[in-house]
């Protein structure tokens, strides 16, 4: 496969229009935004503008569209917009909205994807990330299946089926490119079934619902003038599917084949998919505390025998597990007491991100410098590749700092390192070493 970069837009899109189900009047930006960024909304009729990043942990509700959530700060209905984005070829974008449900429009992509596209995209430094899907990975439920098979692309297989004398079923695969995605999918709009209307009113949902933005079928029809195409029904759950597997973060090669799932399952989907991402980074098995007697184990001590670092730059308390060659585990207790808290910030504690990637390279430089012919020599960075951080580390977190050895030649090493939480990954990157002689 030909490797892509990463694409945003050239600048920021506006919308109008209402929620679907909140019936709210919203205003919406699609603004530019950095590499490795993702898509991020943020709340700015809200005090302090909180964001909550399109990502499969976020999301609380899938009845009736996909809703993601950060504390109390909602976001409903992402999900054409999202399919939108992705489809036409945007990578990273800031979503600026000022009420809580995005603007349903016509009920379809279209609205969304030919703005964005007519005023342009520019192509970034990075290369896109793609989850390649090696052996099948299925999820199931009442009669409704997903599955993701090994495929060159991505190709989206949907069929839907009903109990129902106009709409009993239909079928259509789809090879997803960027090229063909306004013409063949952004177009199919959203749809309920007359006998749904009254039930979902009741619930609560669909008070910005109408013919303007939904297609409604009876048993003799359809509502509306017309259909955009005769399978606009099956093409319009190809459109959801797209949007949703945007929450993993990646793109993605496979052939998804889906028997009648809606969002609930496609977000099912979507979680088994990450599992899998994290089991290939090797972020699934964190270190567990109790392996401290296990291997060789340094303490603070030992520690300043090896590396040159001292207070207030010694970012790891002691080495818990490690077997001398390819891999440690070092210690950090994080307390209330560190000097960088008093600037970062006040009022408002956080680790800087750069010394968690300072305490991996530490344990790194602990487990590199050891050897025997490395003696007398410091750990100089190279390089940081692949950085994330993943969460904040507050005071009173104990910070696990796994560094496993990639390379090492003679002057230069290469590590991976995560560092953990409890069991969450906070932070984690690719390091490269050059050894210097500490006398030059
Ligand atoms: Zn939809």
């Amino acid at each position: 496969m030909i490797e892509a970069r990463q694409q945003t837009l050239k600048e920021p899109v506006c919308f109008e229009g209402i929620g679907v189900h909140t019936g709210h009047q919203v205003s919406l930006v699609v603004k530019p935004a950095p590499v490795d960024h993702g898509f991020v909304f943020v709340r700015i009729d809200l005090e302090g503008h909180p964001k909550v990043p399109a990502e499969v942990s976020y999301v609380v509700d899938t009845a009736r569209g996909t809703t993601i959530a950060h504390d109390d700060v909602f976001i409903h209905t992402i999900e054409h917009l999202l399919s939108a984005l992705i489809g036409i070829g945007v990578d990273n974008a800031l979503i600026e909205i000022d009420g809580d449900e995005v603007p349903i429009l016509d009920g379809s992509s279209a609205c969304f994807a030919e703005k964005i596209k007519d005023s342009g995209m520019i192509e970034q430094e990075s290369f896109r990330k793609c989850f390649a899907v090696s052996e099948p990975i299925a999820v199931e439920k009442s009669g409704m299946s997903l599955t993701a098979l090994p495929y060159e692309g991505l190709r989206i297989s949907f069929t839907i089926e009903y109990e129902h004398p106009y709409l009993p079923e239909q079928s259509k695969s789809y090879l997803y490119s960027s090229d063909t995605f306004i013409e063949e999918v952004a177009r199919a709009r959203t749809f309920c079934f007359d006998f749904e209307v009254d039930y979902l009113k009741n619930k609560g949902l669909i008070k910005g619902g109408s013919l303007e933005n939904a297609v409604v079928i009876t048993d003799q029809g359809i509502l509306n003038e017309n259909l955009r195409f005769e399978d606009e029904f099956v093409r319009h759950k190809i459109l959801d599917i797209i949007g949703d597997l945007v929450l993993l973060g990646s793109r993605i090669n496979a052939h998804i084949v889906s028997h009648k799932s809606g969002h609930h399952l496609n977000v099912e989907l979507v979680k088994a998919l990450k599992k899998e991402i994290l089991k290939q980074e090797g972020v699934e098995n964190p270190p567990k505390k109790n392996l401290m007697k296990q291997g060789r184990v340094l303490s603070v001590n030992d520690i300043q025998q090896i590396i040159p670092h001292r207070y207030p730059f010694l970012l790891i308390d002691r080495i818990i597990e490690t077997d001398g060659e390819k891999t440690a585990v070092g210690l950090k207790n994080v307390t209330v007491n560190e000097p960088f808290f008093q600037g970062h910030f006040p009022g408002h504690m956080i680790m800087p991100g750069v010394l968690i990637l300072e305490a991996l390279a530490q344990t790194a430089a602990c487990l590199m410098l050891a050897k025997v012919d490395k003696e007398g020599l410091i750990a100089y960075f190279m390089s940081m590749d692949q950085v994330k951080f993943r969460r904040p580390v507050l005071p009173g977190d104990t910070l696990l700092l796994k560094v496993v050895l990639v390379r090492a030649r003679n002057k230069v090493g290469a590590v991976e390192g995560h560092a953990y939480v409890g069991e969450e990954v906070v932070a984690q990157g690719r390091f490269k070493f050059a050894f210097v002689d500490e006398e030059k």
